[in-house]
């Protein structure tokens, strides 16, 4: 067995070749489509250059094989796109439920559903719907979707579920702007009231280039009164859906690039989900000037993130646990690196996903040492490298692996 060892400050890391290999891969992701029948103002598929294309269905049994043999329980049919716009796309469920897979979707729910198409949300695993307001008049003008729709198809489903003896999972996807900050309350009420399982919130990311064509911004370029108002609502609503026996799930990234701002404005850092207060103590201003210059946070600009503080890598499983299949069969290793570790038409999925290149990022993002993609990412936060590989070490491995 080949170990690779170097070290991290004074620390001996020591990763080996089983590190490296995939682990049971949680959800894979199959993008059946690119195309989708919304504009959301943010969306990257309104941007200039944005590809819709669709899936080849010529290659799905060779994929699912693949995936099989890995032990894989779960699919996620979706991408960047709206899989609820492919005619038949309920056939689509059948041929992965023939094969003992489980399918579980994003969906931005802004059609009626016919009733094949209820059938087939109803026995998903999970659904999770895009939606970032409860607010009508917001809500079209964010994505151009009546809440009516959405909130007439949950109904739908629920019955039929109940029909057929099974529990719908519904998730709330939001994606965090000013705009919704003052309706989140409501937001949630809604959500808790229609079945709503769990609230997502994620990161909203605008590109330099889009800057001037879309006007919503995240929390953490509010001025500083805009984040305090935004923090002291946030932690209610994540406390009122605990407390209703709610989950929430808050992207990574999010809270980073609001202590970026908060120290820009020489304000102690947050905890999303704790009380925030923004009265410092001196010993706490000590600590944070102390933060502040080990982790070279300097400005709220948001390159200052994404420089790689000493010592540290990403906290990110991804590449270990969930493939991102496109709609040409190429594989990605996760949602924000577009470069491919191979395509399915030509390579069996067992090369691709423990091939060299997909070990190469692994190995990458132990130890540290990662391209400029990990660098840059914006969705997951820091950690370092003795964290990152007992993580992954604690991580169950797959069929695959275990078969051998
Ligand atoms: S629903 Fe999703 S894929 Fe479609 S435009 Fe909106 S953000 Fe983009
Ligand atoms: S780009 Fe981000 S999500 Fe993708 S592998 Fe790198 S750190 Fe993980």
């Amino acid at each position: 067995m080949k170990w690779v060892i170097f070290r991290v400050r004074e620390d001996t890391l020591t990763i080996n070749d089983d590190d490296l290999l995939s682990k049971e891969l949680t959800c894979p992701l199959i993008s059946f489509t690119t195309r989708c029948n919304l504009r959301c103002i943010y969306c990257a598929s309104i941007q200039p250059g944005y590809v819709a294309r669709d899936f080849d269905l010529k290659n799905l049994d060779y994929l699912l094989e693949g995936l099989k043999s890995y032990g894989v329980k779960l699919v996620q049919i979706n991408g960047h796109g709206e899989t609820t716009i492919i005619p038949d796309w309920p056939k689509l469920c059948r041929r992965i439920l023939d094969y003992d897979i489980g399918v579980s979707i994003t969906s931005n729910f802004s059609k009626k559903f016919d009733e094949e198409e209820i059938d087939s949300l109803a026995r998903m695993e999970w659904i999770i719907i895009s939606i970032d307001t409860v607010n009508r008049e917001l809500l079209m003008k964010i994505r151009g979707v009546p809440l009516e729709v959405i909130l007439d198809n949950m109904s739908r489903i629920s019955s039929r579920a109940k029909e057929l003896g099974v529990t719908t999972h519904f998730m709330w996807d939001n994606t965090l702007s000013d705009w919704v900050i003052p309706h989140l309350e409501e937001y949630v009420d809604c959500g808790l009231a229609t079945g709503v399982i769990k609230f997502i919130f994620g990161r909203l990311i605008i590109h330099e280039s889009a800057r001037n064509t879309i006007p919503l911004r995240p929390p953490s370029e509010l001025p500083a009164e805009g984040i305090i108002n935004f923090l002291q609502i946030f932690d209610k609503i994540l406390k009122k859906i605990t407390d209703n026996g709610g989950e929430y799930y808050i992207q990574p990234g999010i809270e980073e690039a609001i202590n970026e701002s908060l120290a820009a404005y020489g304000m102690p850092p947050c905890r999303l989900g704790e009380p925030y207060n923004p009265k410092m103590t001196l010993n706490e201003r000590i600590f944070q000037t102390a933060v502040k210059v080990k982790e070279n946070i300097i400005s709220k600009s948001s390159t200052i993130l994404n420089k790689t503080p000493e010592h540290r890598t990403r906290n990110c499983i991804h590449p270990w646990v969930e493939p991102f299949i496109q709609t040409d069969g190429e594989v990605w290793p996760c949602c924000y690196i577009n470069e491919s570790l191979g395509n399915i038409r030509d390579r069996k999925f067992h090369d691709i996903w423990d091939g060299d290149a997909i070990r190469q990022l692994r190995y990458e993002i132990l130890s540290g040492n990662m391209r400029e993609r990990c660098r840059q990412c914006q969705c997951r936060s820091w950690t370092s490298p003795q964290e990152q590989l007992k993580r992954v070490r604690e991580l169950p491995s797959n069929e695959y692996h275990l078969a051998k």
